[in-house]
């Protein structure tokens, strides 16, 4: 009991702290994990939760990601793409709902054209007073430059494991310096940048884990989304998966408590940090995956606005939560959410 005391006091925590930390198991001494990670949250960000809604307007995509239902080679998935009017009436409707931020996120799709996103960007900005996140994957520097440049806020890029050996076995044809190159760039841009990671991949280790909390500190990471990995079976990593199950394969640990351990820490490492309660870990416990990490380090949430017609084909993973609803069905739902834990929704 003391050492997890001796821990959390400490100015800053080490790899090791973190690895330690990570293995706690006894509820007693996660609750102080939680506590503090919950007080300093208070301290550093209010009571308040930051609402993103979250536009999906496409989900074709370049890539070969192991593990995302999205990837190219998926030939069962129907495809859809959202021309510009159609992001832009669902832009007027998450502007109508009150959400202040957009998330406009895609697969990597090239149909759409730096001069088609400037566009995009251009004709909301001009329409309506609302900060505009991208998520669209890797570009090149002149291309954020321009998205920049024509008024987007901020970019979402997670890198997603820091270790290099399940980077590739992840993402076969793509190279990691090239995506923290990327996340260099888009601070320096002026970028707010968001990174994160999938926690529970096969063959991840804690170490690994500790790696990327302190990587999003070292990047000065403005925003970081963390949530569980969730087998795709229509994907190749769905055999490591059945071959070792969560993490390494001596590691078997409750998935869903890592995931808030890992926020409490990250919490903790990053005090001014925008941590979202993720998607991922509403699907894994839809009933209070959200609220639980709300109150253990979180202080965003990501709902979402896409038409109700294309939510289930945006599949990166099965059994993603709120797919039959409406925009305005998640905004009620939300909202109440929050405020049945005593926070105010932004
Ligand atoms: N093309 C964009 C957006 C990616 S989709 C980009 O490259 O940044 C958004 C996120 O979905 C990914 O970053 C990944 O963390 C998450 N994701 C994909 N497949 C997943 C799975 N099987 N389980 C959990 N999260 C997954």
């Amino acid at each position: 009991m003391a050492t997890i005391v001796n821990v959390l006091e400490k100015e800053e925590l080490s790899k090791s702290d973190i690895v330690n930390l990570l293995h706690v198991t006894s509820s007693c001494e996660l609750q102080k994990l939680y506590d503090k990670a919950d007080q300093i949250r208070k301290k550093c960000m209010g009571d308040q939760v930051h609402l993103r809604g979250i536009i999906e307007f496409s989900n074709y995509c370049a890539r070969w990601c192991t593990y995302c239902g999205l990837r190219s080679p998926n030939i069962e998935l129907e495809r859809y793409r959202m021309c510009i009017d159609e992001i832009v009436e669902t832009a007027r409707k998450a502007h109508s709902l009150n959400y202040k931020t957009i998330v406009l996120q895609s697969g990597e799709d090239n149909h759409y054209t730096i001069e088609l996103i400037e566009d995009i960007i251009r004709i909301i900005k001009s329409e309506m007073d609302i900060i505009i996140t991208l998520s669209v994957g890797e570009r090149p520097e002149k291309e954020y430059e321009r998205m920049k440049e024509i008024g987007a806020n901020r970019y979402l890029l997670k890198h997603e494991t820091s270790d290099r050996e399940l980077y590739k076995k992840l993402h076969p044809d793509m190279d990691f310096d090239n995506r923290i190159n990327c996340l260099k760039i888009l601070k320096k841009l002026g970028f707010e940048t968001g990174s994160g990671i999938m926690i529970g991949l096969p063959n991840q280790s804690f170490e690994s884990i500790a790696d990327d909390i302190l990587l999003f500190k070292e990047l000065n990471i403005d925003m970081i989304g963390m949530g569980p990995y969730i087998p795709h079976p229509g994907t190749p990593l769905y055999e490591d998966y059945l071959k070792y199950g969560h993490f390494t394969p001596d590691i078997d640990y409750d998935l869903e408590e890592m995931v808030y351990k890992v926020v409490s820490i990250t919490r903790i490492v990053n005090n001014t940090a925008h941590i979202p309660a993720t998607t991922a870990l509403a699907t894994t416990n839809p009933a209070k995956g959200r609220e639980t990490a709300l109150t253990r380090g979180a202080n965003v949430v990501m709902p979402n606005v896409t038409d109700r017609k294309y939510r289930k084909l945006y599949e990166i993973y099965p059994s993603k939560v709120c797919t039959d609803e409406k925009p305005e069905d998640c905004r009620v739902c939300i909202d109440k959410r929050i405020r049945s834990i005593g926070r105010i929704p932004l």
